[in-house]
């Protein structure tokens, strides 16, 4: 999705499910909520039912938003897709919570995206002079432009032409009449995965939605592949050959639940082993270890253990705050991380604290957590860091923006922990990353570790090159 900011960001979750006669909008509404983490600033549902598609979508989270449409609920459907959207510090409205539905000569199609498409300015401007009029600033409007301008085929030689056309990194699924189609870019930088609910299919972002409606997780979809689920069952077409596959690593480091697998390999095992290599490679004489509650508590669990520490609760996360990290202005996040995360005093005072976070990205987080944990009578403060330095901005999905923004693209270590405040710091090395996350590194996107940009369109597209 491009911003009025001129950034783009985009990290959402998505859900689809094709079972003729049930009551999808309910299983939607639980697949979200299991992929709430994925993205809190809008959510929506698209129904079909054989002869039309229905949209209702919102600002908020998927709890405050469904209440509103509780017409839908109970409604027998023939297939359904869901998206919640990731908040971010630029625009957040209505216009552009997705799915996002277009009614055409051929019918109505709905729309749901995660991911960011590279040259989407270039597409908008060429579709624009040649008629189109745009609702939104949505990427996903402009797949639906090129669909119903390549709408005399059939629907997936449409989209194959569609897809074609982009250039960068996403996940899409579709809803029309009696069709669900899912598909993910040739580099797989975000997950999809597919599943069967009692013998119907199923498609969502990250496995725990299964886990969520009672359904299997069957296999990942490929890269570069599409999937279109309709009353004949399933049919799988390559829609773009796939030369080299760039599965975002973040995903594994915070992104994704800990319960989710991807590429069949569990989260919250990965964050673990991320962990007990960050204790092999930083180890220090502490009296505790405790995370930051909740994406880094897998990695801390690990560190205790391999360092034969004791694992404590030093810190609680309120969980009734929104994000920090998406805050606007610095002040605000500063707060933001205090009203977030509260120290246990009996726990850390007089003691040598070990705290592991998973990442390290304006830094604002950590430099407030060791300020509270000395102000809370800690002895010394220890931060790890399950991940490598963040040295580069991410144009494929995370929101992490931009050189400036970022304390790591132009520190060295040491900086960093006087910035932070902190006894002594250590960041996981690119190998200990590897080995914990255990797939081919050129098979994965380490480009806000590395600087090397796996998809080189994005990055011409922001200008960084
Ligand atoms: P910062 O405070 O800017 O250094 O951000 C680091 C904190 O934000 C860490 O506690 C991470 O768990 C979390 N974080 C890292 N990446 C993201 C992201 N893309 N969106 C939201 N939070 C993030």
């Amino acid at each position: 999705m491009l911003l009025k900011d001129g950034k783009i960001k985009e990290a959402c979750g998505v859900f689809g499910i094709y079972a003729p006669g049930e009551d999808l909008s309910r299983l939607t509404n639980y697949a979200l909520f299991a992929l709430q983490h994925r993205g809190q600033e809008s959510a929506g549902i698209a129904l079909s039912d054989g002869s039309s598609v229905i949209v209702r979508k919102g600002m908020g989270l998927v709890g405050e938003v469904f209440p509103h449409f509780d017409d839908i609920m109970d409604i027998p459907s023939l297939a359904a897709l869901g998206h919640v959207r990731y908040s971010t510090t630029g625009e957040s409205c209505p216009e552009n919570a997705q799915p996002l539905l277009i009614r055409y000569y051929r019918g109505s199609l709905a729309v749901a995206h995660n991911g960011n498409i590279a040259n989407s300015t270039e597409l908008r401007e060429n579709l624009e002079r040649e008629g189109s009029i745009f609702q939104t600033t949505t990427d996903s409007e402009l797949i639906a432009h090129l669909v119903a301008r390549y709408g005399n085929d059939n629907m997936e030689a449409s989209l194959k032409k569609a897809l074609q056309r982009l250039k960068g990194s996403y996940v899409f699924l579709f809803l029309t009449e009696n069709k669900l189609i899912g598909v993910r870019d040739p580099y797989g930088v975000r997950p999809l995965s597919l599943g069967k609910w009692g013998g119907y299919y199923v498609l969502a972002s990250e496995t725990c939605a299964f886990d969520t409606i009672g359904a299997e997780m069957i296999r990942d979809i490929e890269p570069g592949e599409m999937v279109t689920i309709d009353e004949s069952g399933i049919r799988s077409v390559p829609v773009m050959p796939s030369t080299r596959t760039a599965l975002c690593i973040f995903e594994f480091i915070y992104f994704a639940r800990p319960d989710s697998n991807i590429h069949g390999r569990n989260v919250h095992l990965i964050r673990k082993e991320l962990g007990r290599q960050l204790a092999r490679e930083h180890p220090v004489d502490a009296d505790l270890v405790t995370g930051v509650p909740d994406s880094s508590l897998s990695a801390a669990s690990g560190f205790a253990e391999e360092m034969g520490l004791s694992y404590e609760m030093g810190l609680i996360k309120n969980r009734y705050i929104g994000r920090t990290f998406i805050q606007p202005r610095q002040e605000s996040r500063n707060l933001g991380v205090q009203l977030k995360l509260n120290p246990v005093r009996k726990v850390v005072e007089g003691k040598r604290v070990v705290i592991v976070d998973d990442s390290i990205v304006r830094g604002t987080t950590s430099k407030r957590l060791v300020q509270m944990l000395f102000h809370a009578g800690a002895r010394e403060v220890h931060m790890r860091i399950s991940s490598p330095q963040i040295i580069s901005p991410c144009y494929y999905g995370i929101d992490i923006s931009t050189y400036e923004e970022l304390i790591g693209s132009s520190r060295k270590v040491a900086e960093i922990c006087r910035k932070i405040g902190a006894t002594t710091l250590g960041y996981l090395s690119h190998q200990g990353m590897l080995c914990a996350v255990g797939l081919p590194p050129d098979s994965l996107c380490m480009a806000c570790f590395t600087g090397d940009y796996p998809i080189k369109e994005c990055v011409h597209a922001r200008g960084k090159l």
